[in-house]
């Protein structure tokens, strides 16, 4: 599990959240994160694991799903999304499709399922984390229709009226916004949000899809906004 060619893995420093009840399991992420440069807080129960979002500047949260005690792993993605957007990984010893929509619902933006491999963990934080930081650096605003989107404070509002994203619903229609009334194709949308290793992750894509919908669209069974083009992808119309 330890051993992988780290040389040009580069990174951004991070200050990284590890939330995992199994003392060699934290121990093990923490070593592979601090040796690439991030500073890593633990926590071995929900309940600390709020309280340090609360109090500290984190840029990821490394979120074991089963925890001691009653809060768990859900719950913990679910309070944090109360005061904070910052990226979240769950953790999980099963792949329930059911389980990773539950996931996705209260706000995490990626799943690893254990066991998972030193390289698998790094490839996965890394990806998440460039996602955040690579959607930090363009100002301006995309206006189409009454949505817009400010880039500076990644705010998006409707008609006048803020709407809450998740950072990877917030991403997904940036892609969309960037490109209007241009179909942009399921491989580049997941390749784009979620990374090279994501493309024929077409389930991530409904998914979200959907939630920005349910958000966006005055009726999410007729879109306005977000269009599917069938078996290609996806448009932002201007047309409404
Ligand atoms: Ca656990």
């Amino acid at each position: 599990m330890m051993m992988t060619d780290r040389r040009d893995e580069r990174d951004i420093p991070a200050t990284v959240l590890v939330v995992e009840d199994e003392p060699r399991l934290a121990r093990l992420v923490e070593t592979l994160l601090t040796s690439i440069g991030h500073r890593v807080l633990t926590a071995a129960d929900g309940q600390t694991a709020i309280d340090l979002a609360a109090a500290e500047p984190l840029d990821l949260i490394v979120l074991d799903l089963l925890l001691p005690g009653s809060v768990d792993g859900f719950t913990v993605c679910e309070r944090v999304r109360e005061f904070s957007a910052v990226p979240i990984i769950m953790l999980t010893a099963r792949t329930l499709e059911a389980e990773k929509l539950r996931g996705f619902a209260v706000g995490a933006d990626d799943y690893i399922t254990k066991p998972f491999s030193a390289r698998e963990l790094l490839a996965r934080v890394r990806a998440v984390l460039r996602r955040s930081q690579r959607s930090e650096s363009s100002p301006g605003q995309i206006v189409v229709h009454d949505l817009v989107i400010d880039l500076a404070s990644y705010s998006v509002s409707l008609g006048g009226k803020e709407i809450n994203l998740t950072p990877t619903e917030y991403r997904l229609l940036l892609m969309l916004a960037r490109h209007p009334d241009q179909v942009v194709t399921h491989a580049e949308l997941l390749t784009e949000v979620w990374g090279p290793d994501y493309r024929d992750e077409i389930a991530y894509l409904r998914t979200y899809i959907r939630y920005l919908r349910q958000k966006l669209e005055p009726d999410a069974s007729n879109p306005r906004y977000i269009k599917l083009r069938q078996g290609i992808g996806y448009y932002l119309s201007t047309e409404g």
